[in-house]
């Protein structure tokens, strides 16, 4: 563990961030997606807050192990909680867990379909079924409804309480409609595809209570809101787009803020020559100045990966140099930037501007997501503002 190293989690503007998704989508409800450990922020109180001062009543995770843990440590919260990938129904005990805890399996397969419609205690779990729209990951394809719906039938189950699916490239610019160009787009053929689907079920007379399709590029994009009751934003939610760098250009900055800010401090620094060895496996440094050790490496989720980034202190900009260590990084800054910097100082990965966490991610070809996820849980989360009070939830 650490002390100040810390992943400072800033509550309000969580609350800033579903207001502006509530702006672009604002009859849709909203199912927030708080998988791997809410996006490496902390799942519990990410939904407490959620829950009790944002009044989110809908909720997604990967793994029934996820939904299990969230329910044992928010007892008396009632949300709807939805399992997407991860069900264990096949799992001695497994469709216990969700009769038990009221939990939501959502069901991808003609498999699952039938070991869940086989367990007659179902009856009493709402029916949550996901189509493969041509992401060719998790779900029904379409040529199987055939089969979804003859079970359905002989399963005595005429409603279906959430119908999903899941686009594979919402983070590209989605062409809408009125050109030529709109048959070749993926989003929109998926899109497609889904309002057939649920067309057809409508015609067997089969009730959709719930229906959803949208993540966050989508929902930056304004794209498949409309006849849709719900949406399902993660990454926006967290205050980070969707979308690629050439998407952003041409679609135009979206207003949220980054919820996270990662936070390290200096732990030693002195004077170095150029072509000193540095750390691990001697790596010659490419030019004399202050070498400065921050207490952050690998260990806590800061991978070797990023040893190209540049950093900030007191104003003045520093270079990775070397190779990460598991619980040090070294540092590069000019030789003056000695007077200004010192141990204890506090240096800030990224702040919570949606750049800065964007651009690191960027520069090493990798995704925020990813970013975000592998913070470990060496790195205490610290919950600021929410009106719950500084610390409450660390
Ligand atoms: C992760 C996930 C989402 C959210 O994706 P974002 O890009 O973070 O908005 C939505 N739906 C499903 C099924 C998911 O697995």
């Amino acid at each position: 563990m650490r002390f100040k190293t810390c992943l400072k989690i800033d509550l309000d503007i969580l609350e800033t961030n579903y207001k502006l998704i509530k702006k672009v989508a604002p009859n849709n409800q909203v199912m927030f997606v708080i998988k791997s450990n809410a996006y490496g922020l902390g799942m519990v109180p990410i939904v407490h807050f959620a829950f009790n001062k944002l009044g989110i009543n809908c909720f997604g995770c990967a793994s029934l192990g996820e939904a299990v843990f969230l329910r044992n440590a928010l007892p008396n919260l009632q949300f709807d909680l939805y399992v997407f990938s991860d069900l264990d129904l096949e799992m001695e005990g497994g469709i216990k867990y969700y009769l038990n805890q009221r939990i939501i399996p959502v069901i991808s397969s003609i498999q699952k379909l039938r070991w869940f419609l086989e367990d007659g205690e179902t009856k009493y779990l709402p029916l949550c079924l996901k189509f493969d729209t041509g992401m060719n990951r998790l779900g029904f394809k379409p040529q199987e409804m055939s089969e979804v719906l003859s079970l359905l039938k002989r399963g005595g189950r005429s409603k279906i309480y959430h119908l999903m699916s899941h686009f594979a490239c919402a983070s590209q610019k989605i062409k809408k409609g009125g050109t030529k160009e709109v048959a070749s787009d993926k989003s929109f053929l998926q899109y497609a595809l889904f309002r057939q689907i649920k067309e057809q079920f409508k015609r067997e007379g089969i009730i959709i209570e719930r229906s959803s399709m949208a993540n966050s590029g989508a929902i930056e994009q304004g794209f498949a809101l409309d006849g849709e009751t719900h949406i399902r934003p993660g990454i926006l939610m967290y205050g980070i787009s969707a979308l690629n760098a050439d998407a952003r250009k041409k679609i135009g900055k979206w207003p949220g803020k980054n919820v996270s800010s990662l936070e390290t401090n200096i732990i030693d620094l002195y004077q170095i020559k150029k072509g000193a060895s540095v750390g691990y496996g001697a790596t010659s440094s490419p030019n004399g100045g202050t070498l400065v050790y921050i207490a952050l490496g690998y260990g806590d989720g800061f991978l070797n990966l990023y040893n190209k980034m540049k950093l900030k202190c007191n104003g003045v900009e520093g270079k990775i140099v070397g190779r990460i260590s598991m619980d040090v990084s070294a540092v590069l800054f000019s030789k003056q930037a000695e007077k200004l910097l010192k141990v204890g100082d506090r240096v800030v990965l990224w702040d919570h501007s949606a750049e800065s966490l964007l651009r690191m991610a960027e520069i090493h070809k990798t995704i925020p997501y990813e970013i975000l996820c592998n913070i470990s849980d060496r790195v205490p989360r610290v919950y600021i503002g929410g009106g719950v009070g500084d610390g409450q939830y660390s």
